[in-house]
């Protein structure tokens, strides 16, 4: 895309660079070319992604000053950089801001844009990549919207607690059809180039190359804009909204509770009342998105949102892997796989079984259609991606992930075969879930070079990737498991060679204090909506079905054998499941039923106190422990994996984090008197009384 975005615009007579005819330094560049048509480009300073920043609307509205004084033909507005159009706000500037201060900002800020709007030549965005949040609000406020194939668009800012700030609220329900605006900015989903032109967000979708014959099109008035439609007209009718809205406000509810999550609830309280009446609308959606700045669900998304950013950044060398081998292609190998080919490295897949390789090549079509990867770009992934029966492959690899049966001697003999033929210096990781390194790393070719990768089922969606060091991994080789993890858009997270690791280890005991309560007679359904309500994404019976009943049997023997604080026995009901077959949803039967799809969460029982407590508690605790004996090298770290590994209710901001705000005397207090009622699995970690941070 660079190199024909730079193509582009040096046919435009303008430069990336800022060239004779560009005006301006800063984050905009501003000239015009031999048709009399303004380009403005967009090109954050110091940086390789755009975002919306106070200081970019300043700039703007100074260029905005020169353009109204000296009218070009047509303004279009575009990205230079190679990314995409713009990620969004800024929201280090955001992050921390009163709410008289956000008021203000966002008024001058919709002043910005305004004056855009009110521009008397015509305004077109031309937008490759992504125009999110604060940048497809920008976006809105020309007059037509050039869309290069594979461009999207979306306004993300639920995902933060917030709703769109920028006058999203008021444009967008004003282009497209006012229910598919509100459904957008409900979920936060993006609308990609074709269902951005189905729902008239791109006037038009263009290749590149054919981008100034579009705008000369559009000039020539041959682009006609959508006319609103019956739709769009009706719901100017308050009692057509408030009918609407109240089935927006039950779907939302299921999705998003309002307790949890106040800012769609708040977005559909003001489109109801102001939905006919722009002006109001806008100062709705300014004073709403102020006040959500403040509230607590905003804050720890925000929290998550640089915890995110944290794991991405935490290698500190670059990333030098480009042949990865992997070793079995079932359930897991398969999908890193294909993830990794995705991500343009180049994967060799070594499998004693055919059809698990046949299979794969399917699978990895599945992730490039998941990934809204296009024809060419699916071709070249499974270009990338080579079924390699003979393990070829090994002898170039700079990176050998082994993921085959989780079996200490099959492992050892596949280690002892790559050690013939793994090039010097290629690193060896095992995807392992619950055999400790220590006792693999005999049998590794190289001990510094050996460590674990573990991803979580299903790679494609579990965006974390714990890196595991044994004692003798060299950081060198954690460094670059760390950048390789960012550079295919995981987020990697080190920690200890302990059993369990982190996440699995946290996570057990609060899977299996939900079977014990099972075994004590407590409907699933109950135990699960603990769960729900407390803002998990799934229950702990529903969760132990996806994961696997074997495979939770499996982590449970081998935690319960090598941890020093007892994990809950092991439910009898788990393992009659297991003998029985029924391991959950892979098998149609589990403790739900499978067979029609996932079970319905229940969403009528009550739920006590207790039961909550009961299940998280022993999660707060194993994380606690984690971060006293360095397994994890911090309490934001273990917050971020378990967030990005199990769904955590984000808005919490972490369990440990939850803790803290909670009080960590209360959580020992109430830890004691489970201990006291049900056993020692409940005793309270030192973490509780020694941590400084409380
Ligand atoms: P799986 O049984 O689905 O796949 C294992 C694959 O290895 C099979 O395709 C098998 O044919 C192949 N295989 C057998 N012997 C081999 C050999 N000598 N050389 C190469 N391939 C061989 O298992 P899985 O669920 O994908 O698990 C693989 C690893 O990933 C295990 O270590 C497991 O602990 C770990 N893991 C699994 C999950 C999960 O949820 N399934 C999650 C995280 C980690």
């Amino acid at each position: 895309m660079e190199g024909r975005l730079r193509e582009f615009l040096a046919g435009s007579k303008l430069e990336l660079g800022g060239g004779r005819d560009a005006l301006g330094s800063g984050h905009w560049r501003y000239g015009r070319d031999e048709d009399g048509i303004g380009w403005l480009i967009l090109d954050r300073e110091d940086a390789t992604v755009n975002t919306i920043s106070d200081e970019v609307l300043r700039e703007l509205d100074e260029h905005l000053e020169r353009i109204e004084a000296d009218l070009p033909t047509a303004l279009v507005l575009r990205s230079g950089k190679a990314k995409g159009f713009a990620a969004g706000a800024d929201i280090d500037a955001l992050a921390g801001m009163d709410a008289e201060a956000a008021q203000g900002l966002l008024s001058e800020a919709h002043g910005v844009l305004d004056r855009l709007e009110g521009l008397s030549c015509p305004t077109i965005a031309v937008v490759h990549g992504a125009a999110l949040g604060a940048g497809f609000e920008l976006v809105l406020a020309c007059d037509y919207r050039l869309a290069i194939e594979g461009a999207s668009f979306g306004l993300p800012e639920v995902r933060l607690g917030l709703h769109p700030g920028l006058g999203g609220t008021v444009r967008l329900p004003e282009l497209i059809e006012p229910t598919a605006a509100m459904q957008l900015m409900l979920t936060g989903s993006t609308a990609h180039t074709a269902k951005a032109r189905d729902l008239g967000i791109a006037d038009l979708v263009v290749e590149e190359r054919h981008v100034r014959a579009a705008i000369a099109s559009i000039l020539r008035g041959e682009v006609d804009k959508r006319s609103r439609g019956l739709m769009a007209r009706a719901f100017s009718l308050s009692s057509a909204r408030s009918l609407a809205g109240a089935r927006m406000r039950r779907e939302t509810q299921k999705a998003a509770p309002k307790d949890h999550y106040p800012a769609p609830h708040a977005l559909i309280a003001n489109w109801e009342k102001h939905g006919d009446d722009p002006k109001a609308m806008r100062k709705a959606e300014i004073a709403s998105f102020a006040e959500l700045l403040q509230s607590e669900t905003s804050r720890n998304l925000i929290r998550a949102f640089f915890l995110r950013r944290t794991l991405k950044q935490a290698a500190d060398t670059a990333d030098d892997i480009a042949h990865v081998h992997i070793v079995g292609a079932g359930i897991m190998g398969a999908e890193i796989a294909a993830w990794v080919a995705m991500q343009g490295k180049r994967v060799t897949v070594t499998d004693p079984d055919q059809e698990a390789l046949g299979q794969m090549i399917r699978r990895a079509t599945e992730v490039c259609e998941g990934a809204h990867k296009d024809a060419l770009e699916t071709r070249d992934t499974l270009d990338r991606l080579m079924p390699d029966p003979r393990g070829y492959g090994v002898a170039r690899a700079d990176l050998v992930i082994e993921a085959g049966p989780e079996k200490p001697d099959l492992k050892a003999q596949i280690f002892t075969d790559l050690g013939k033929r793994m090039k010097t210096g290629a690193i060896l990781a095992t995807n392992t879930s619950s055999l400790r390194l220590a006792d693999l790393v005999d049998n590794a070719p190289a001990k510094a070079r050996f460590a674990g990768l573990h991803f979580f089922n299903p790679p494609s969606k579990v965006p974390l990737v714990e890196v595991v060091s044994h004692d003798k991994t060299s950081a060198e080789t954690r460094n670059r498991l760390l950048a390789f993890c960012a550079a295919i858009d995981r987020l990697p997270v080190a920690v200890a060679d302990s059993p369990g690791f982190l996440v699995n280890r946290a996570l057990m005991p609060y899977l299996l204090e939900a079977l014990l309560l099972l075994d004590e007679g407590i409907a699933k359904e109950r135990i699960d909506k603990a769960a729900l309500n407390f803002g998990m994404p799934m229950g702990p019976v529903t969760l132990a079905d996806q994961v696997g009943l074997d495979i939770c049997l499996d982590v449970a023997e081998s935690l319960s054998k090598s941890l020093e604080t007892p994990i809950a026995g092991i439910p009898a009901l788990l393992r009659d499941k297991v003998e029985a077959g029924d391991l959950g949803r892979k098998t149609g039967r589990g403790f739900y039923d499978w067979s029609d799809g996932t079970p319905e969460p229940e969403t009528s029982s009550r739920i006590g106190e207790d039961l909550t407590d009961r299940l998280l508690l022993p999660m707060l605790n194993a994380c606690a422990e984690c971060v006293r004996k360095g397994v994890v090298g911090s309490a934001d770290e273990a917050d971020a994996a378990m967030i990005f590994a199990t769904g955590f209710a984000p808005f919490r901001g972490g369990p440990l984090h939850y803790a803290r705000a909670r009080g960590h005397d209360e959580i020992h207090q109430r830890l004691k008197e489970f201990e006291k009622a049900h056993g020692p699995r409940f005793k309270p970690d030192a973490y509780w009384r020694n941590d400084t941070a409380k």
